[in-house]
């Protein structure tokens, strides 16, 4: 059986500012991010050796550390760097970067004083779904998990513990044999999957929910650019189950995920159209042709 362990790999991770050998890459148990989820991190991915949209995510870093009163003892710049030497010793080009910072090794509910640790991780990730599954779209169901209030948690932040939410989803999908799952927001309104945005067609009109308490995905930012420049109509609002009904196409849109086709979302059935074929070409094209920061 190949092993799906990531500690039994080559290659080498920037670990509080040195490249060290992959196995050796370990934190102590006691560690502050591990029991109270203290935790943020990205999910980045490089094409053709450039990574996309990098100053955007390092930034996203950061705001997420902030929202978690962590102090990065880095700059982004100096985060920059690290990824690009990251991806060029580990002679990678189309790659993931997995940034990450966390609380250190003090026990407690608050640890205001432990220290802040930063790791760079970057391994070949070919595409998040099956090229199968990318073909013909995915089948979601619905989840009984919710996105949280904004008054109940950092939501905005790409924080660990948010991810304790779409692990139950998506794990509990999977056993029912779907690729992922849905999740409706604290309202009752439909959010997001567990690693992506998502977006539904009908006609000329793109319509995906309003992010006010779940990511604002950099893909779903960049893929909005696109389907305007194509000439749709881009309508961000409140969608419930209900208006599922009224769609012919949907996709999901992330920096793991990329642009994936919906096929179902279990009774609503959806087509794999020119629009999306459209978008994600484009998507392709753009992140292949990289030249900004
Ligand atoms: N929502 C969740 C829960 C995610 O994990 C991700 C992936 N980071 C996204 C949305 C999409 O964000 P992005 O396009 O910035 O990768």
């Amino acid at each position: 059986m190949v092993s799906t362990s990531m500690s039994d790999r080559e290659g080498l991770i920037w670990f509080n500012g040195k490249f060290i050998e992959w196995k050796d890459a370990n934190i102590h148990i006691l560690s502050h991010g591990l029991h109270y989820a203290s935790s943020v991190f990205e999910g980045e991915r490089s094409y053709s050796g450039k990574i996309f949209k990098v100053r955007e995510h390092t930034e996203r870093l950061f705001d997420s550390a902030k929202a978690l009163d962590l102090k990065i003892p880095y700059s982004v710049d100096e985060i920059i760097e690290a990824s690009r030497k990251a991806l060029e010793l580990n002679n990678l080009t189309n790659a993931y970067l997995r940034p990450i910072v966390w609380r250190g090794e003090e026990m407690g509910v608050s640890a205001p004083n432990a220290k802040v640790h930063c790791a760079i991780a970057v391994w070949e990730w070919p595409t998040y779904f099956t090229p199968e599954e990318i073909l013909k779209g995915i089948k979601v169901t619905l989840s009984e998990w919710k996105r949280p209030s904004p008054e109940t948690i950092p939501c905005k932040a790409k924080a660990s513990g948010l991810y304790m939410i779409c692990s139950l989803a998506k794990q509990k999908a999977e056993s029912k044999g779907f690729s992922d799952a849905l999740m409706l927001d604290y309202r009752d309104q439909i959010a997001e999957t567990t690693g992506a945005n998502i977006f539904f067609i009908k006609g000329n009109e793109i319509h995906t929910p309003i992010p006010d308490c779940f990511l604002d995905g950099i893909t779903r930012r960049t893929v909005i650019g696109i389907a305007k420049d194509i000439g749709m109509d881009v309508i961000e609002r409140v969608l419930v189950l209900d208006d599922l009904k009224d769609f012919e196409q949907c996709f999901i849109t992330g920096t793991a995920a990329e642009v994936t086709p919906v096929s179902e979302i279990d009774e609503h059935k959806f087509f794999v159209g020119d629009v999306i074929k459209r978008i994600s070409s484009s998507y392709v094209k753009l992140v292949n042709n990289w030249t900004g920061e």
